[in-house]
């Protein structure tokens, strides 16, 4: 049976694409290997992460309640009942993208798919193998973690994103190679519940990709909250002992130390699944393991599309993916389409404090040769965030002297994740400095600060 599209891998990505193309009346099948929908975004990413740091911060809550005047007896967290918890939404949300698929008639084939060449797909079950046909093909493949040269992940002691989300318990010592969006935001749940927690990162700041001063007010924040923190520093020689992990830690001074502790993770990046998919049987091109594509999500292969984490140049995150799809879709279909402006994508790492950012660092900003003006705003002159008992961070507006053009955002702070929408909408609509200035904010509000935040820029908030 021919389709219009067939689509692999059901992650963010994948189905929401698919789900498009059947509102669009396209015949479309997804193909899934994992018994689960959702990929890595809903079974071991975005959504159980998220999950834990919420009851981190309830939990942290609870520990802290006396400072709202609540005293509780003897409080006591019961880690498998949080791990179910988290299990649970998972699934619910699992079994709600195959409801969705249901509802816009896309058929779900499960097994693994390979690429033929000429709009063939054979898919792989244990039921048996199939040939299938499409006019269109996207590969939504995602990615999968990166290990460190000569480690194996396993249950108990060298733990990736997989294995970590599985433990039944809260570990009394953590390692975690790697301070990206991954690492630190395990660093701020397992801390959280009590656990002694180190990171380490080769490159000479945590979050490396965030703009400067927010990688600097993300290592005081876990300093103080007793998380160590070694940036610019190597670990070597991992090794297992029976009861945990060791490794020689040699920190940015070149001072030289072995490290031991209960559990490992290696948070060192994300590998994109271009492997035995069968590209070599088509004219798709790879850009160091990534899928080269251009502005419609085209492949080198006529009809073959590619979206999400398994695509070069742009950034790992589910709602790239996600609008990606539509893109590819939109394109097949001969809907309008516009490409994805990379400088408006926003990035969130939901830390304590959060971290939500968008466009340009001011680094990058100058590094373009841009007059750069930049009007910063700390959450200490939010009543809202004081009444929350947050206001740890700032929000930091890099903008163009000369005609007010909003050139990126930069929050640390509480709901920083949720505030960077008004930015995120701001830069879409084109909006200057100015008319955010007079843009009416609700008070008392976290997102005054960022009304605050925009006046600074001219020297003129009110609060700080
Ligand atoms: C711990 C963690 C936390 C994260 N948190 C966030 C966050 O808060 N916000 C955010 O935006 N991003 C987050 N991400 C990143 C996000 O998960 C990814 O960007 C997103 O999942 C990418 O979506 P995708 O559709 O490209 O691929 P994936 O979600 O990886 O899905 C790919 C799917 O394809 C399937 N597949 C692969 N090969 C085949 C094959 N040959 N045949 C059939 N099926 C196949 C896989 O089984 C999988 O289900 C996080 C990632 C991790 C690891």
């Amino acid at each position: 049976m021919a389709y219009d599209l067939i689509v692999i891998g059901s992650g963010p990505g994948g189905y929401s694409a698919a789900i498009r193309a059947g509102q669009y009346g396209l015949k479309t099948a997804l193909v899934e290997k994992q018994a689960k929908l959702g990929g890595t975004c809903l079974l071991v990413g975005c959504i159980p992460t998220k999950a834990l740091l919420h009851t981190a911060d309830v939990w942290e809550r609870v520990e802290h309640s006396e400072l709202e005047g609540i005293k509780l007896d003897n409080p006591k967290l019961d880690y498998p009942k949080v791990k179910e918890r988290k299990d649970g939404i998972v699934n619910k949300h699992s079994n709600g993208v195959a409801f969705l698929l249901k509802r816009a008639k896309v058929e779900r084939i499960s097994g693994y798919a390979t690429l033929l060449g000429a709009g063939k797909v054979e898919v792989k079950a244990d039921s048996g193998t199939q040939t299938l046909e499409a006019k269109n093909i996207i590969i939504a493949t995602g990615s999968e973690a990166r290990m460190l040269p000569g480690l194996e992940p396993d249950p108990e002691f060298i733990l990736t994103n997989i294995e970590i989300l599985n433990l039944t318990s809260v570990p009394k010592s953590l390692i975690i190679i790697g301070a990206g969006a991954v690492g630190v935001e395990f660093a701020s749940i397992f801390k959280r519940f009590g656990t002694e927690v180190t990171v380490i990162e080769m490159l000479p700041r945590i979050v490396p990709v965030e703009d400067e001063d927010i990688s600097k007010e993300l290592e005081r924040n876990f300093r103080k909250q007793n998380i160590r923190v070694e940036a610019g520093a190597r670990a070597e020689n991992i090794e297992k002992t029976g009861t945990g992990v060791k490794l020689s830690l040699t920190t940015k001074n070149g001072k030289q130390e072995t490290l031991e502790a209960e559990k490992l993770l290696v948070a060192v990046g994300r590998k994109p699944n271009t492997e035995r998919i069968g590209l070599e049987n088509t004219k798709v091109e790879l850009d160091r393991g990534f899928i080269k594509v251009d502005e419609y999500q085209r492949t080198g292969e006529p009809g073959v599309y590619a979206i999400g984490d398994a695509v070069a140049g742009t950034p790992q995150l589910a709602h790239v993916a996600t609008r990606e799809g539509m893109i590819a879709v939109a394109h097949m279909a001969g809907k309008p389409v516009t490409p994805i402006n990379k400088n408006r994508i926003p990035a969130c790492t939901y830390t304590e404090p959060g971290i939500g950012s968008v466009g340009l660092t001011e680094a990058q900003a100058r590094a373009q040769d841009r007059k750069v003006k930049i009007g910063r705003f700390p959450f200490a002159g939010d009543s809202r965030a004081t009444i929350l008992g947050h206001h740890e961070g700032f929000i930091k507006v890099v903008a163009d002297e000369e005609y007010g053009e909003i050139l990126g955002v930069h929050i640390i702070g509480p709901e920083a994740f949720e505030l960077i929408g008004e930015a995120v909408a701001a830069m879409e609509a084109e909006a200057t400095v100015e008319v955010m200035m007079q843009t009416i904010h609700a008070h008392p509000t976290l997102y005054e600060a960022m009304g605050e935040a925009f006046n600074a820029v001219y020297g003129l908030s009110i609060n700080a």
